[in-house]
C-alpha cells in the first residue's frame, strides 16, 4: 500500500535545487503516487530536475519581500491544506526546513516529528526513525493522530535518485504580505568563502580535531583537502575554539556528510561527531591514541601523530600528480 499525496519542502542550491531536497523527492515518491514540491529561489527550470526525482508540481513562492524563506514557503502552504491536503509534509532539518515546520506546525496544529535518518511504510502510515541520544540510539515513532503529520528528516538520510520522470509543472505563486509572521527580515545575507567542493556534498572530506594542537596545523587540512580534490571539515571541538567557522563542522550540531572518502585527523570520535560522519563509504582515522573510539568505525586507522603523518601524506601525493 502506498500514500496518496507528499509534500517536499525545496531549498536552492548553487546548482538549483540542494542535494537534500532532491533526497526528500526521491523518498516521499517511493512512499506516495503523487508528490508535490513547494519551494523558494530554485528557479522555474527546476520542475525538470524535479519531475526527474518524482514530484509531478512544483509551487514556487516568488516575490518574498525579504521575509524569511522558510516562513514564506510555510505561508503558502498552510493557504492551500484545507483544499488540497496531503497525507505528509516533508522537511529538510536544515535552518530554513526547520523553521517552515515549526512555523506550519504551530500555526495548524499539525504534529512534528524531527531528527528523523529513516522512514518505512508500516501498511498506511510512515514510521520515522530517529537518532536520540546523540545517534546512539534509534528510536521508531509514528503518528496516531490523523492529518498530515510534518516529517523534518536529516541530510543524507535516502539517496537522491533521478527516475527519469517528466518535467513536474511549475506554479509560481507571489507571497505578498503575510502579517505579522513576515515582520522579520533579512537585512543581509553573507555566502561563506569557499574554493573547493561544498562540504556535505564533496567526495572527499579531510577533517580536523584537538589533536592539530593549535590552528595554525589546520592548514595541513586544508592542503590535504585541496590536493585531493575534497572539502576540509572540523570537529565542534576545534569550531569551539574558534580555529575554523561553524559551517565547517561536521556532526550532530554540525553537517550530516556522507562523502566515498572522510579522512578523521585528530579527532576522538565521540557519538556526536560520528553520526555525522559514519555513513561515509570509507573512513580514514590518524590519532595517536591507539584506543580512540574513532578507530572502532575506521576502514583505515593509522596509529600516529597529525604533524608526522599529515606532511608525510601530502608529500606523497604531491610526488605522485
Ligand atoms: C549536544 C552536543 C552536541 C555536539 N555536537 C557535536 C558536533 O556536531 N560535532 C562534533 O565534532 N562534536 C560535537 N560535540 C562535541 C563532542 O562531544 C566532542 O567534544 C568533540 O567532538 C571532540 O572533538 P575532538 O575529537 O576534536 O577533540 P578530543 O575529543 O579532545 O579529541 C582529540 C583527539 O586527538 C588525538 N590527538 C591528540 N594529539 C594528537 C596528535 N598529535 N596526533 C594525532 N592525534 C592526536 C587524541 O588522542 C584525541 O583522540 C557535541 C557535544 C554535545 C554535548
Amino acid at each position: 500500500m502506498s500514500l496518496s499525496k507528499i509534500w517536499v519542502f525545496a531549498e536552492p542550491s548553487e546548482s538549483g535545487v540542494s542535494s537534500t531536497s532532491l533526497e526528500l523527492v526521491t523518498a516521499a515518491a517511493g512512499f506516495a503516487s503523487t508528490v508535490e514540491v513547494f519551494g523558494y529561489g530554485i528557479g522555474p527550470d527546476s520542475g525538470r530536475i524535479l519531475g526527474e526525482h518524482g514530484a509531478s508540481k512544483v509551487v514556487l513562492a516568488t516575490n518574498l519581500g525579504g521575509v524569511l524563506a522558510g516562513t514564506a514557503v510555510a505561508s503558502v502552504m498552510a493557504a492551500r491544506i484545507a483544499s488540497d491536503r496531503p497525507d505528509a509534509i516533508f522537511f529538510g532539518s536544515t535552518p530554513e526546513g526547520r523553521d517552515a515546520a515549526a512555523r506550519l506546525s504551530a500555526r495548524l496544529d499539525l504534529p512534528v516529528l524531527t531528527n528523523i535518518v529513516n522512514l518505512v511504510l508500516d501498511g498506511d502510515r510512515l514510521v520515522g526513525e530517529n537518532a536520540v541520544f546523540g545517534g546512539s540510539e534509534i528510536v521508531s515513532a509514528r503518528f496516531v493522530s490523523s492529518g498530515p503529520g510534518i516529517y523534518v528528516i536529516r541530510a543524507k538520510s535516502f539517496a537522491p535518485e533521478p527516475k527519469g520522470g517528466p518535467s513536474a509543472t511549475v506554479e509560481e505563486v507571489s507571497v505578498g504580505d503575510i502579517g505579522s509572521a513576515g515582520k522579520a527580515k533579512i537585512v543581509e545575507s553573507h555566502v561563506e568563502a569557499r574554493t573547493g567542493p561544498k562540504l556535505d556534498e564533496a567526495a572527499v572530506v579531510v577533517s580536523g580535531g584537538r589533536g592539530l594542537g593549535q590552528q595554525d596545523s589546520y592548514q595541513l587540512i586544508e592542503e590535504l583537502a585541496k590536493l585531493l580534490n575534497g572539502a576540509p571539515g572540523a570537529s565542534r571541538a576545534i569550531v569551539d575554539a574558534g580555529w575554523v567557522p561553524y559551517a565547517y563542522q561536521v556532526g550532530q550540531t554540525g553537517k550530516t556528510v556522507k562523502p566515498t572518502v572522510y579522512i578523521a585527523c585528530g579527532i576522538s570520535g565521540a557519538t556526536q561527531h560520528m553520526v555525522g560522519m559514519k555513513g561515509a563509504k570509507n573512513i580514514i582515522a590518524i590519532n595517536k591514541d591507539a584506543d580512540a573510539p574513532i578507530f572502532t568505525i575506521a576502514d583505515l586507522g593509522i596509529v600516529g601523530d597529525v604533524h608526522k603523518v599529515l606532511p608525510k601524506l601530502i608529500d606523497a601525493i604531491k610526488a605522485k600528480a
